[in-house]
């Protein structure tokens, strides 16, 4: 089964095209993005592999154009991977938010989009853009099925005392506050693929996952559902991130926006923009700048860097009290997969709870699948890579067999 996987973002769209003939068996056929959606002058880029990568500038209006020109590099003699646009069997969109509506990924239908559509208001950047790419899928293939996949239903599973914030509890009824949590599809499959690489029982199993890229969350997955997690209502919440502040007192906003005359929406801007390694270092997002910044010497960039795994450690002992132990925890993420420093800073000290983690494997391995603890270990710690994608795939093509 031919699967299009789109995520598409207010200016921008990423795509995949997998050949799944099982959940395991599949193949990349191509990828790529668009960008500048709606700007003067857009990018394409589109990659085979084996292939030489392929970029051209042209206008990209809007989505509908954005996807309008995937479909034509798809199937174009020179560019292309598929002979006709039948071969593809499904799309698999990536839908930000899915609130209290989607408990798991669903076939699109008018109902389906209805209720996405009521989450636009929780995810104003994201959800709308996700609806352009379904309207236009839409509009250029209308006969082809469709499947949403939430970064918030893995979460759906939290319990109501990890999930509400204690404010009035009208404004829960009223606005739908509480915490959502994201990254659930990657939460998910690395759990998964953890306890498959080291041989546990996902259903007898206690496991800290940690995401961590340039937004980073983690969660506590107690017999494969998740409990708790770090981000809340917004992917603000929780430990610091590239350009994210990650949870502070609300009396700091408050406090800010009354010292600095600050309207909302630059408050936004400086806590979701500004904030994190960026705010602190004052050089980078990017935790490679960070790593090297610290290692020449730089206080501000040393001090980011140990904020994050200050926060890391925290979260895992406070999910390892909140299922009653810990079996496994997991890294993964542009971070999680390629950092050494942090996932060894991260272990620092937890030996406590039975973790013995084997430094030099740590430093040899970056960006596979790797058991990080030694045989001794009471607490498996693994790193593995995640694939998005290909559980946008996966789930595509298991709703719509099963039509
Ligand atoms: P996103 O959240 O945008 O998907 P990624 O998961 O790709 O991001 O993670 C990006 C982060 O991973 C960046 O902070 C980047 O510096 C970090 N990263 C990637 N490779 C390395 C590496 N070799 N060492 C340290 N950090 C890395």
């Amino acid at each position: 089964m031919i699967i299009l996987v789109l995520n598409c973002g207010s200016s921008s769209l990423k795509y995949q095209v997998l050949d799944m003939k099982s959940e395991n068996d599949y193949s990349l056929l191509a990828k790529g993005l668009v960008e500048r959606i709606g700007g003067t002058m857009g990018i394409l880029n589109h990659q085979v592999p084996d292939r030489e990568k392929y970029s051209v500038e042209k206008p990209v209006p809007d989505h509908t154009a954005g996807i309008s020109y995937v479909l034509e590099m798809l199937t174009d003699k020179k560019l292309g991977v598929l002979s006709s646009l039948k071969d593809i069997d499904a799309v698999g969109h990536r839908v930000a938010h899915g609130g209290e509506y989607f408990f798991r990924s669903t076939a699109i239908d008018d109902k389906a989009i209805a209720n996405i559509e009521k989450c636009c208001e929780l995810a104003p950047l994201h959800n709308p853009a996700n609806l352009l790419g379904i309207r236009a899928v839409q509009s250029l293939m209308p006969e082809i099925p469709q499947v949403a996949v939430f970064d918030t239903s893995f979460h759906q599973t939290m319990p109501d005392y990890a999930y509400m914030y204690a404010i009035p509890y009208e404004y829960y009824q009223k606005y739908k506050i509480r915490r959502y949590g994201f990254h659930g599809t990657s939460h998910k499959f690395v759990a998964q693929k953890a306890c498959d690489f080291v041989g546990m029982d996902i259903n007898n199993s206690k496991i800290v996952t940690c995401h961590l890229g340039n937004g980073s969350s983690i969660t506590a997955v107690k017999n494969g559902r998740s409990i708790d997690t770090s981000m809340g209502f917004t992917p603000m919440e929780g430990l610091v991130m590239g350009t994210r502040s990650g949870t502070l007192d609300a009396g700091v906003v408050t406090f800010l926006a009354e010292k600095e005359n600050l309207t909302t929406s630059e408050i936004n801007a400086l806590l979701n923009k500004k904030s994190g390694l960026l705010g602190i270092s004052q050089i980078s997002s990017d935790m490679r700048d960070i790593e090297s910044g610290a290692g020449s010497g730089n206080a501000n960039a040393a001090l980011a860097q140990e904020m994050l795994f200050y926060g890391i450690r925290k979260y895992i002992g406070s999910y390892a009290a909140a299922m009653g132990g810990l079996d496994m925890f997991v890294f993964t993420g542009g971070i999680g997969e390629n950092s050494s420093v942090t996932r060894e800073q991260a272990c620092e000290g937890l030996e406590f709870l039975g973790v013995h983690f084997d430094k030099d494997i740590n430093r040899a391995t970056r960006g596979k699948d790797v058991l990080l603890s030694t045989s001794s270990s009471k607490v498996k710690v693994v790193a593995v890579t995640t694939n998005e994608e290909l559980v946008i795939a996966r789930d595509t093509m298991n709703i719509v067999k099963n039509k």
